[in-house]
């Protein structure tokens, strides 16, 4: 008895002992530790089951909070980025522009006219059209390409090493799929054109909101040249200052 005694907690597992006969004092004792055993052993499943309990919590809440910041980050309507997803990743792309000279470039595209489509085929049209015009943005663009929804019917798009004209061939490739196309909406077929501001980063550019401010500002120049295209943004004041 006192050998297996011994052995309890130092032998991996040993759940039991053996049921001994002799003095009464060895029977009742062989008893207690007997009990005691059972009364170990379930504490231990107890506390198993606690253990794998939190785990699986602590399982949860990381797909909770994964599934959060997923929403916390994306457009509800067309599931593109939203903008505060966008400014980060645009604000990464913007530091290795500057400090390995990897060059970007920000593609602003506007549905033109879209007061139109509202006003003649309804809301949830209008919100058919955003979510086709999304996807057309989508599929043309490359893999490390990023595309956002920065409300109503505007869209940002974020192009990785390319350069300025690589960039406007890329617009333009955007503006004719998005004219080219018909979108199905309750048995009617829409188009739709897009008006696009295109801009490259240059040395002047401090940070991504003033590429992105550049590219809306040729976006306005897109409209008033008549809608339906994409125009580049000069390049800003003290580079004409330093060709000249
Ligand atoms: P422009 O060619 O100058 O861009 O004209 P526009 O009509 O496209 O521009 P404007 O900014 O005047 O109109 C945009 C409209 O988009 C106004 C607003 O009611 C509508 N809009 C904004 N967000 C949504 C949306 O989520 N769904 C729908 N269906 N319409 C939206
Ligand atoms: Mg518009
Ligand atoms: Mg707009």
């Amino acid at each position: 008895l006192t050998k297996a005694a011994d052995r309890i907690g130092r032998d991996n597992g040993i759940t039991s002992l053996p049921r001994l006969r002799g003095s009464a004092e060895v029977i009742h004792l062989s008893t207690s530790l007997r009990s005691l055993l059972l009364r170990i052993g379930f504490v231990e499943r107890l506390t198993l089951e606690a253990e794998e309990k939190a785990a699986e919590d602590a399982r949860k809440f990381a797909n909770d909070i994964a599934s959060l910041r997923k929403l916390a980050e994306t457009d509800p309507l067309t599931n593109l980025m939203n903008r505060r997803a966008f400014m980060n990743a645009a604000a990464d792309a913007m530091r290795y522009y500057q400090r390995y000279n990897r060059a970007i470039a920000t593609l602003v595209v506007d549905i033109d006219h879209f007061k139109r489509v509202n006003d003649e085929h309804g809301h949830a049209a209008g919100d058919g059209v955003i979510r086709r015009v999304s996807e057309l943005i989508a599929q043309t663009l490359r893999e490390t390409d990023k595309v956002a929804r920065f409300g109503g019917e505007e869209f940002v798009v974020l192009l990785r090493e390319v350069s300025e004209p690589e960039a406007q061939e890329l617009a333009e490739r955007i503006r004719l799929v998005i004219a080219n196309s018909q979108i199905p909406f309750d048995g009617k077929e829409l188009s739709v054109t897009v008006s696009i501001g295109c801009a490259a980063t240059t040395a002047q550019d401090r940070d991504v909101e003033e590429l992105i401010e550049r590219a809306d500002r040729a976006l306005y120049a897109a409209k008033a040249a008549g809608r339906n295209c994409v125009r580049l943004a000069p390049a800003p004041a003290s580079n004409k200052v330093r060709a000249a």
